[in-house]
């Protein structure tokens, strides 16, 4: 019998982070965030620009003190699917690929966020002070596995589509 490839909900949630970020559109930093309360997803966001308005990676990344400003951060933007689905962020748990800037970092304290877990660290951020001061809990894992398991073949009741 193989080892089973199944993930905690912690490394599950992390994951789908980590597939998320691909979507990102800035080349210096790709990163993913999803909103999770009792063990649901309630939203998802990655790096991107305003909706209709060119990406970094066609126009340039409009870089102001050090920091690209043409993306709406992952966190933001998984708050503001939210908000445009008028989807309580209230109590919920954010797992995103690395620690917030300041400012995503103070949003989802106003958002209610209880909880972040994250993988990685990020330069110049305030973060970790403000989320202290708020009584957000801070879980720091390490990196799930980047492999996808699914396998076609291995499923027996699966069929492949006839060319
Ligand atoms: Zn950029
Ligand atoms: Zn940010």
């Amino acid at each position: 019998m193989k080892k089973s490839t199944r993930p905690s909900w912690d490394e599950y949630f992390l994951k789908v982070a980590m597939l998320v970020s691909e979507r990102a559109t800035c080349p210096r930093m790709h990163c993913g965030c999803v909103l999770v309360r009792d063990k649901q997803i309630l939203s998802t966001g990655y790096n991107g620009s305003i909706p209709g308005d060119a990406h970094c990676e066609d126009a340039g990344c409009m870089v102001v003190d050090n920091h690209c400003v043409r993306t709406i951060h992952a966190e933001m933007n998984a708050i503001l699917q939210c908000s445009s689905h008028g989807i309580s962020t209230a109590n919920a748990t954010a797992y995103i690929t690395n620690m917030p800037c300041t400012n995503c970092a103070k949003a989802l304290i106003a958002a209610g966020i209880k909880e972040i877990v994250i993988f990685s660290d990020y330069h110049d951020t305030l973060a970790e002070k403000f989320f202290k001061s708020a009584k957000v809990k801070i879980v720091r894992l390490k990196m799930p596995n980047r492999e996808i398991f699914y396998n076609l073949k291995s499923f027996s009741s699966a069929k492949k589509f006839k060319k």
